[in-house]
């Protein structure tokens, strides 16, 4: 057995410096072992080397830094975009008993003047502030008289201009390899693309840092796509069926349709809060930080809800909307299952959402060679949604990966859609495009296709087209997913004036001439979903109680549950900073009897043992 930072010491003022590394991660942390790159990164970066790590979200980037700061003498500086996710990660390793602290303006100046003194005093070891902080010429001055241990700039992504979460602050921090050029700097990001990595390694004068880069895939995301019948509804059923006890974020494309789903989600009795731009700063605020203690389980929100989020159980990430890339998918649904437990992503999507994003992106401000570029952005998302392929497959290879096999954690992977020769039915929806003049709506077409007369058909005389009821091989639904793939396979276009009017592309010139054929994809019938039966096992396939069959596992696992919510509101803190999902799972299976076999779970390190173990060993003695 290996001997304890603490054995001697009890809960320790400061963890004593030059410990190893791997000792710390199991007393400190209660992790086993580390996870991918990370050892090599401590490593690297305990011996002073520069490192820019690309990881993706919920593998563990910040151990990368927190571990360093803690073997190395002096103060560690932590860059982080977000006054909400630097109050939090304190929060948390404070949990852990690790002497960490936070300067950013929503401290008082009493406040600050304390952190500062302790920060002096060789009294924390990792001090988080915000990038406008650290630039200020008396900051700088005041790090000038400390011994620091490294600079940790998180969110490095920052430092893009094209990308969506740019802080022009960010473009200066090449200033502290200036100023102290002998002390390790280590930039930490989860986007993935080569353009964004050049752009922060440029900026922030990394040519030299030795980079981590990890794959991209979030195995524990299961990923499904939907078409969008009636989405309140479909969403209720999706809230019913599988999360009915989870934490999770609904994402909508505006802010009317935030504040119509989350007040239609608290009628039905859902525990459910809006975050949108427009709300005040005070109430954004408020409604986040109940969703991270666990107060509120469903927040419906815009992308404005989004980085910052740093609640390791969310259990699933629900797009009512459609979002605008697959690189906003994959980073609002890499905000699912961060603690590596099983999570969902799911989506419904319809012609009149794209017909919507398109207007976005004509009415916005950018050039017309950025607009190109959006729309080319959404052609490829909407390629996602109507794959037949495995999802996986289609997303990572966007990412550049190309080799990895079917995943068999998405829909189409766990139930393959049926595809068929769909080149005559294509020919008949495009000729309907046609001869109605290329500036109608799916529905007005589809009316065509089957032949209903209502007074638009019949003003506009399209009654007596050869096109007129061609259609009855398929059903209205049928239909929609027909155009839906044409649009998707861009032989279709939909109108930039979101109107939803759809034309022929330059490709479906091939395929009225019969040149070319079209193979399309049945979608599976929507009360049958993907091959789920309400409420069974597998449909709770992102719950994190799913694996638990055993009733007594299940009453255990809630009580255990219950007694951490209890917890988490004496000392004020996030239910999973007293133990995540994760460890409690553990406890369920391993069913610990003592304070030593409590102490090997995931997630208990000393600290957190001696605060809680009794606690919760108590619960398992009594429920058992
Ligand atoms: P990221 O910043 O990359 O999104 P985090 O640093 O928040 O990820 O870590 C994600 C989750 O993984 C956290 O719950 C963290 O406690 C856990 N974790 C990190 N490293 C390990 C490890 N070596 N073993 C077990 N769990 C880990
Ligand atoms: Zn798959």
């Amino acid at each position: 057995m290996h001997r304890s930072l603490f054995d001697s010491a009890g809960p320790p003022a400061a963890i004593p410096r030059g410990a190893d590394p791997g000792t710390l991660l199991h007393d400190v942390f209660g992790f086993a072992g580390f996870r991918g790159e990370q050892e090599a990164i401590v490593t690297h970066v305990v011996a002073g080397g520069d490192a820019l790590v690309l990881m993706p979200t919920g593998s563990g980037k910040s151990l990368c830094y927190q571990l360093p700061a803690l073997v190395r003498d002096g103060v560690a500086i932590v860059v982080s975009p977000l006054i909400a996710l630097m109050e939090d990660q304190v929060m948390a390793l404070r949990q852990l008993g690790i002497r960490a602290a936070y300067l950013n303006s929503s401290l008082e100046a009493e406040e600050q003047r304390r952190v500062r003194r302790e920060v002096a005093a060789g009294e924390i070891d990792l001090l988080y502030v915000a990038p406008e902080r650290l630039l200020m010429d008396s900051f700088l001055e005041f790090l000038g008289t400390l011994p620091l241990a490294l600079f940790a700039i998180d969110e490095a992504h920052c430092v893009s201009q094209w990308g969506h979460d740019f802080r022009p602050e960010y473009l200066q921090l090449a200033i502290l390899h200036e100023r102290w050029p002998e002390i390790p700097r280590i930039a930490l990001t989860a986007t993935a693309d080569p353009p964004t990595r050049r752009e922060i390694v440029a900026k922030l004068a990394l040519e030299d840092a030795r980079q981590f880069i990890a794959g991209f895939d979030r195995p524990n995301i299961r990923y499904r796509v939907v078409p969008k019948d009636s989405a309140t509804t479909q969403l209720i059923r999706f809230l019913r069926d599988e999360h009915p006890q989870d934490s999770g974020i609904v994402y909508c494309l505006s802010r009317k349709r935030v504040e119509d789903t989350a007040a239609k989600l608290v009628t039905e009795g859902w525990n459910a809060a809006p975050y949108h731009a427009g709300l005040d700063a005070e109430t954004r605020r408020e409604n986040q930080r109940r969703f991270v203690r666990d107060e509120v389980d469903i927040v419906v929100a815009t992308v404005a809800f989004g980085m910052g989020i740093d609640k390791p159980d969310v259990r699933f990430v629900y797009h009512l909307d459609p979002p605008k890339s697959l690189e906003a998918y994959y980073q609002e649904t890499g905000r699912a299952g961060r603690d590596g437990l099983p999570a969902n992503a799911m989506m419904t999507w319809g012609l009149a959402d794209v017909a919507q994003l398109r207007r976005f992106i004509t009415e916005g401000e950018a050039s017309s060679e950025r607009q190109r570029v959006e729309h080319h952005k959404l052609n490829a998302l909407l390629g996602f949604c109507e794959t037949s392929r495995c999802r996986r497959q289609v997303l990572l290879s966007y990412f550049g990966e190309t080799d990895s096999p079917p995943c068999g954690n998405c829909d189409t992977c766990l139930t393959p859609p049926e595809t068929f020769d769909g080149t005559v039915v294509a020919q008949k929806a495009m000729s309907a495009v046609v001869r109605t003049g290329e500036r109608f709506g799916q529905g007005h077409l589809i009316d065509v296709l089957l032949g209903n007369t209502n007074e638009r058909i019949t003003r506009f005389g399209h009654d007596r087209l050869p096109t007129f009821g061609v259609g009855g091989e398929l059903d209205k639904r049928g239909w929609q997913s027909v155009f839906r793939q044409l649009v998707a396979a861009g032989l279709l276009a939909v109108d930039l004036d979101g109107y939803g009017g759809l034309s022929l592309a330059e490709e479906a010139a091939p395929v009225l001439r019969g040149e070319r054929t079209v193979e399309l994809r049945r979608d599976p019938h929507p009360e049958r979903g993907s091959g789920r039966k309400r409420g069974g096992r597998s449909g709770r396939g992102g719950s994190a109680a799913a694996g638990l069959t055993d009733e007594a596992d299940r009453t255990l696992f809630e009580a255990l549950r219950q007694r951490r919510l209890e917890l988490a509101r004496e000392a004020n803190i996030a239910p999973f900073m007293v133990f995540p999902d994760r460890t409690l799972l553990e406890m369920v299976a391993a069913r610990p009897t003592s304070r030593r076999e409590l102490g090997e779970l995931h997630g208990v390190g000393q600290v957190k043992l001696d605060r809680f173990g009794e606690e919760f060993l108590g619960v398992i003695r009594q429920v058992g």
